[in-house]
């Protein structure tokens, strides 16, 4: 029996082992990648320290079109099996707040430990070696190389990725291989990325980053919110709480929505709450200038603007603003409104929403519409939240899928 499987990032890298180890003797495994080495993604993980799972790594946590399949793919192989893995790697993790890395932080040790395992379990590992177009005859699947080099197999899987950080080597051409052996594919969309915001005022925040709240708002209504580093940009709104809102968010702009972000620069606090602190201060030093009257409470870059948006003179005494200007103040420091226009491309997004349906794989990953053909990764309509969740999926569909190409 001959196993290809396409692409040797994250999940293409753990399907090569898992089937090696459990593939019968005779069985013939390779592996074959665009890129010169395989796993080039996993170096940029976790900003080079790898974020390898997280203990909240559970199937509602993901964005997928069956949260039943994924439960069933993820009590099979658990972040606690992925833990036990890399451990049996030689790679020990350790938790921070319930997010694994190896405990030296270093991603390429993860990666040199999958390929070089990959290598002992006898994989053929064909680097350079980018597949441009899939068939299947009655008798096995022919896939073929950019070079025009053609490769045959009995069992196929498909781990070549989704379009994000297209620079590590998956630049989209998965969803064509899946679409030549019949698959549907759910528009991608970046995920994980920064958001561009419609309002002129933004260039003048770029640079400040500041902890506080982001909630994500389509048409009018609360959908949720991120606590965290916020970076202001002068092309909107970025940092890690943002990440976790744009899937949702670019979701939403997909389907024509007004999509909003509501900025909170103070602790969560109401707007009732706000303009209480402020008549506070005010009564209490009626003398300070109204830029003074934020000092220590936002970045100072942020002062001017938030007092033009509230239609606050920057430099009267605070008894002599209005109560209408502290009420727009109050209002913009608890929701300063960014309206959401669009994304940064998949250049900067760590993920890919969208993908091979769920609904078009068996519990094995194995297509319903071309047996022999499994898939596994980001190329799959599944995507999950900064933190180990991309990663824990790739592990996961990347064992079942591996396990199940050689039964
Ligand atoms: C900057 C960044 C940081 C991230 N940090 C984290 C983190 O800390 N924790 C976490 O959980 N997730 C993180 N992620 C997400 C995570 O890295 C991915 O979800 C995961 O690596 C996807 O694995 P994959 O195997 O499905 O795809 P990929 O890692 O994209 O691998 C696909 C492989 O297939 C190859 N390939 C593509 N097309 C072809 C073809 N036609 N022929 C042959 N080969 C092909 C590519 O060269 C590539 O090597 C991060 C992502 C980015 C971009």
């Amino acid at each position: 029996m001959k196993l290809i499987i396409v692409g040797g990032g994250a999940s293409g890298l753990m399907a090569a082992i898992t089937a090696a180890k459990a593939a019968k003797k005779g069985t013939d495994i390779t592996l074959l990648e665009g890129g010169a080495k395989p796993g080039k993604k996993i170096l940029s993980t976790g900003n080079g320290h790898c974020n390898l799972t997280n203990e909240k790594a559970l199937p509602m946590a993901y964005n997928s079109d069956s949260t039943l399949l994924l439960g069933d793919l993820m009590s099979r192989f658990s972040y606690r099996d992925t833990l036990d893995f890399f451990n049996e790697l030689g790679i020990p993790a350790v938790s921070r707040d319930g997010y694994y890395y190896p405990k030296n932080k270093e991603a390429a040790s993860v990666r040199d430990a999958l390929v070089s395992e990959a290598h002992r379990l006898g994989v053929r590992v064909l680097t350079g070696t980018k597949i441009v177009k899939a068939e299947k005859n009655p008798d096995c699947f022919v896939l073929t190389a950019e070079s025009g080099v053609e490769y045959r197999a009995d069992r196929v899987i498909l781990a070549a990725g989704g379009m994000a950080f297209p620079k590590s080597g998956s630049d989209g051409s998965g969803y064509n291989l899946a679409m030549d052996l019949g698959h549907n594919i759910v528009q991608p969309l970046p995920g994980l990325v920064a958001l561009t915001a419609a309002e002129n005022w933004v260039k003048n925040l770029a640079g400040v980053r500041l902890d506080g709240t982001v909630t994500l708002q389509v048409d009018g209504i609360r959908r949720r919110s991120q606590q965290g580093e916020i970076q202001l940009t002068d092309y909107g709104i970025s940092g890690i709480p943002v990440f976790q809102l744009s899937g949702d968010a670019v979701d939403a702009l997909s389907n024509g929505k007004k999509v909003a972000i509501l900025l909170n620069f103070w602790d969560n606090k109401t707007e009732t709450d706000v303009l209480f602190a402020l008549k506070m201060r005010c009564k209490a030093r009626p003398e300070l200038e109204s830029g003074e009257l934020l000092r220590g409470i936002v970045p100072n870059k942020c002062v001017s603007t938030l007092l033009n948006l509230s239609k606050i003179e920057l430099h009267i005494p605070c008894r002599n603003i209005s109560v209408s200007g502290l009420t727009k103040l109050a209002k913009n420091l608890s929701q300063l409104c960014f309206t959401v226009n669009g994304a940064k491309d998949f250049d900067s997004a760590q993920v890919t929403r969208g993908g091979v349906p769920l609904e078009e794989v068996d519990r094995n990953l194995q297509s319903r519409i071309t047996p022999g053909l499994f898939f596994a990764g980001e190329l799959l309509n599944v995507d999950g939240p900064c933190g180990g969740f991309n990663l824990q999926w790739a592990w996961t569909s990347g064992h079942e899928a591996g396990a199940a190409a050689v039964r």
